[in-house]
């Protein structure tokens, strides 16, 4: 059945949305994206993700097409209209369309696009269960990663690399430490503490990561944001990741090599449960 597709104010199926072939978004990936899930037809942290969306439309001197109230029919409207009970909606503002040229200023309106995907088990998902393999490498994107851009080249072709080894993902290191996962934030459990990457503009701001922080801090779970390195990785208790997507997934080998016992551990179990529960709860 075709889904029912959010194009610059329109509801359309979705082999009837067009968008131009002089957008700058598809000419120079000048577009900004969120991705919001939805468990039990509800959406997970909304006022996270449109909070998110205007930092990163500010940054990038964009005007948002829409206000936040406005943004939040829309993504209802979808949920509804495609009877999504768990699953994403996927959320891009670009600059809108222009004559091909680098400078900005001008485009018409900026162009909006929204999609539902349908994902049933995303909470109940066995990867929970058996934990995520990891590889690293070279974290080669550019220096504004705390922009929620379009521009995810490096990150697929890391996905991709991930996949050829074997592995579910991979985990970026620059510098000599982790910066985050190809579409999620790094964590390490040592030393009886949560370590992960503090914020900056080398990482992704995750809505996800500040929810799980809060939760493990509500949990007297002790809290370090600090750069890691693989060694203290390898080394440690356990690992995970964060995102919309995924919620909280253990990570139990890294490069091929165990993590902790090779299971997933009780810390990541932990926030997970306590995070689907406070998220489910608080889901509007
Ligand atoms: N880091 C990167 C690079 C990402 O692409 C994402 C999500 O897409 C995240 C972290 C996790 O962010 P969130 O928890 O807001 O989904």
């Amino acid at each position: 059945m075709s889904r029912t597709v959010y194009v610059n104010g329109e509801y359309l199926p979705e082999e009837e949305a067009r968008v131009s072939v002089f957008d700058r978004g598809f000419l120079f990936a000048d577009g900004v994206y969120e991705v919001t899930s939805v468990l039990d037809g509800r959406l997970i942290d909304f006022p996270g993700h449109a909070e998110r969306l205007s930092r990163s439309l500010r940054e990038l001197e964009m005007e948002s097409p829409v206000t936040d109230e406005q943004l939040l029919d829309i993504h209802r409207e979808l949920v509804r209209v495609n009877g999504i009970e768990e699953g994403m909606v996927y959320l891009q503002v670009t600059r809108g369309v222009a004559d091909r040229d680098f400078a900005w200023g001008a485009e018409g309106e900026p162009t909006i696009v929204l999609f539902t995907q349908s994902k049933p088990g995303l909470a109940d998902n066995p990867k929970a269960r058996e934990g995520m393999k990891v590889i690293s490498i070279a974290d080669r994107r550019w220096g504004r990663r705390d922009i929620k851009t379009v521009q995810l080249l490096y990150p697929s072709m890391a996905k991709m690399a991930a996949r050829k080894a074997g592995a579910d993902d991979a985990w970026m290191v620059e510098d000599g430490f982790v910066t985050e996962g190809t579409s999620n934030n790094a964590y390490i459990v040592t030393g009886g503490r949560i370590v992960t990457r503090h914020l900056g503009e080398e990482i992704l701001h995750g809505i996800t990561r500040a929810a799980v922080l809060r939760v493990a801090r509500d949990l007297q779970m002790e809290v370090e944001e600090r750069p890691f390195t693989l060694e203290e990785a390898r080394a440690a208790d356990e690992a995970f990741v964060t995102s919309a997507s995924t919620f909280v997934m253990p990570v139990v080998e890294i490069d091929g090599a165990s993590v902790g016992e090779g299971r997933p551990g009780p810390v990541a179990a932990r926030l997970r449960e306590v995070y689907l529960d406070e998220m489910r709860a608080a889901a509007i």
